[in-house]
Formats: C-alpha cells, sequence, structure tokens
C-alpha cells in the first residue's frame, strides 16, 4: 500500500470524522441537513457511479468535512465544492491546504452562478458531473436549478433520501409518478444506484437514503413547443391525484371550456377519464400541444 492509498483508506472513516469533528468543536445543524457519511464504501460507489478520470471535473455540493471531496480529488482533475456553512470553510480549508484540485466555494448553491463557476473552474476540461451527498431539505431546487439552468454536465450523482430517489425515477402507472418524474425524466435517463441505510451517517436521518444517477440527455426526451406550457400542463394533470385529467384540466382551460375538454383529448387519443399518473412524457407533449394550439394557455 503507497503513502497515498493508506491515506484514501481513512477517507470518510468514522475516526477521522470524530477526530475532525472533536478538533474543531463542530456542532452539526438539523437546518442545514448536515448528515455526514461515514462508509467508504458508500463513498467508492458513489465516485465510481460518476464516472470521474483524471480529464473530468466535479462540482459538489456541500462537502461537510469534506470525505467525498477527498476521493473526488483522487479521481477527477479537478473539484469545485460549494459549502453554504461557513464553520465549515476553515476546517476545509485546512484539510485541503496541500490539495491544489479542489476549490472551495463558500456560498448558497440555490444563489450561486453555476454556469459561471463551471466556465471558471472547469475550463478545458472533459466534461463535468456533480456528485453530492445533498442537504435532503432542499433536496428538489438544487437538483431542478441544476436540470432547468441547463447546466453544461455529463451526470448528477447524488445521494438523496430514497423516496425521492424513487419518484424521480419512477415510471408511468404507480403512485411515485409524478411532476417530479416528469421533470427529471425530461432531461435525464434516471438510474437508481443503491439503497442506502441511515447507519452510515452521523448523525443517522431519520429516512433511508438513495444514490441516483441523472445522465443528461443531448436533448429532452420528448419535443414540446413550450417548455413552460408543458410543465403548467403537468402540474394541472397532477393538481390532485385522484381526480381524472379532464377534472384536473377544467381550471387549466376554464369551466365555461369544459366541454371542449373531451374533443382536445380524444384528438391526443387520451381518455378523459384517466389520471396524470397514467400518462407517459410523450402523451404529456401531445397535449400541451394540443391545448397551445386551442389557445389554452394555462396561465389562468
Ligand atoms: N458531503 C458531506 C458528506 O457526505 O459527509 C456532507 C453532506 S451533508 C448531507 C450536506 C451538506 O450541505 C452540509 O455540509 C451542509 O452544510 C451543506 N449545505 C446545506 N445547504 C446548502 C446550500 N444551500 N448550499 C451549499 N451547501 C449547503
Amino acid at each position: 500500500m503507497t503513502e497515498g492509498t493508506k491515506a484514501m483508506a481513512e477517507v470518510g472513516s468514522p475516526k477521522r470524522t470524530k477526530d475532525i469533528i472533536a478538533r474543531y468543536g463542530f456542532t452539526f445543524k438539523k437546518s442545514l441537513g448536515q448528515n455526514f457519511l461515514i462508509d467508504q464504501n458508500i463513498l467508492r460507489k458513489i465516485v465510481g457511479a460518476a464516472e470521474l478520470d483524471e480529464s473530468k471535473g466535479a462540482l459538489e455540493i456541500g462537502p461537510g468535512i469534506g470525505a467525498l471531496t477527498q476521493q473526488l480529488a483522487h479521481t477527477a482533475a479537478k473539484v469545485a465544492a460549494v459549502e453554504i456553512d461557513n464553520r465549515l470553510i476553515p476546517i476545509l480549508k485546512e484539510v485541503f491546504a496541500d490539495t491544489p484540485n479542489v476549490h472551495v466555494e463558500h456560498g448558497d448553491v440555490l444563489k450561486l452562478d453555476l454556469d459561471a463557476l463551471i466556465k471558471e473552474r472547469f475550463a478545458g476540461l472533459s466534461g463535468v458531473s456533480v456528485v453530492a451527498n445533498l442537504p435532503y431539505y432542499v433536496t428538489t431546487p438544487i437538483v431542478m436549478k441544476l436540470l432547468e439552468e441547463k447546466l453544461p454536465l455529463e451526470h448528477i450523482v447524488v445521494m438523496i433520501q430514497k423516496e425521492v430517489a424513487q419518484r424521480m425515477a419512477a415510471k408511468p402507472g404507480g403512485k411515485d409518478y409524478g411532476s417530479l418524474s416528469i421533470a427529471v425524466q425530461y432531461y435525464c435517463v434516471p438510474e437508481l444506484v443503491c439503497i442506502v441505510p441511515h447507519t452510515v451517517f452521523i448523525p443517522q436521518p431519520n429516512v433511508d437514503s438513495a444514490v441516483i444517477k441523472l445522465t443528461l440527455r443531448d436533448k429532452p426526451a420528448v419535443e414540446v413547443e413550450d417548455e413552460a406550457h408543458f410543465f403548467r400542463t403537468v402540474q394541472a394533470c397532477f393538481a390532485q391525484r385522484r381526480k381524472t385529467i379532464a377534472n384536473n384540466l377544467t381550471a387549466f382551460v376554464g369551466k365555461a371550456n369544459r366541454d371542449q375538454l373531451g374533443t382536445l383529448l380524444g384528438s391526443c387519443g387520451i381518455d378523459p377519464s384517466r389520471r396524470g399518473e397514467t400518462l407517459s412524457l410523450a402523451e404529456f407533449a401531445a397535449l400541451s400541444r394540443a391545448l397551445l394550439e386551442a389557445g389554452y394557455n394555462g396561465n389562468g
């Protein structure tokens, strides 16, 4: 074993994590979703799923005390890690003082210009992926920001709450399938990498977790004329899950035009008595197009 691999063996170990926490007198903030990973196998699995090599960059969100960051630094050309908690910045700066391919950025990922950060930090590399153990209280806003801003990413490999991962990867027809599944699958191909028990974190969260890999598509899964309208249509169809599409869409077209809905849905080959959870992305795209053509923009 070389010195390098000996050092790697300690990365993310419970001892290293506890030592750092004790040395800095760090106290966890539940409000920032601080559950640190202490299982090296899971850390390796996350990094492995991201298909990184020495020509690629890794953008990490919420490095904590740097367990995942350290693994990423050994695998990717460069790592940029965005951390909101100013108490963690001096710790990260010290941990990575001798690791020049790690850049620590203090900030709220939801407010940062990530496109500019990617351009500045990863110029000249062959690809960039987001790799993170996300704070669960803001998982969906973070993932939606990454997707909606159309950042130049190859993969998003993230540890998130198990139920949210299942919703992102769900196929039509089940209870997990909803507007989050459609939004994610419009931009990406999802793959559940593994389910993770809550025992591999300190402190332990109350829920189980999962690692999900989202591979960005070259172009969206379906062609739509107006993206905002497509997503408004999806939202409207899921407004009340137990209601039929015809009932849910009544507000979208206005009560006075309800009779036209049956014809419009028929023209798309969609039975008005179906529920939103049974529609494929292609069917939502056809429905959005038909609503637009008929002059219903769903803006109220
Ligand atoms: N990566 C570390 C690990 O796996 O052990 C820590 C993961 S912990 C689940 C989430 C981290 O995200 C915490 O360090 C927390 O302070 C940070 N965080 C929370 N909200 C954030 C935000 N809006 N922007 C950037 N970092 C955030």
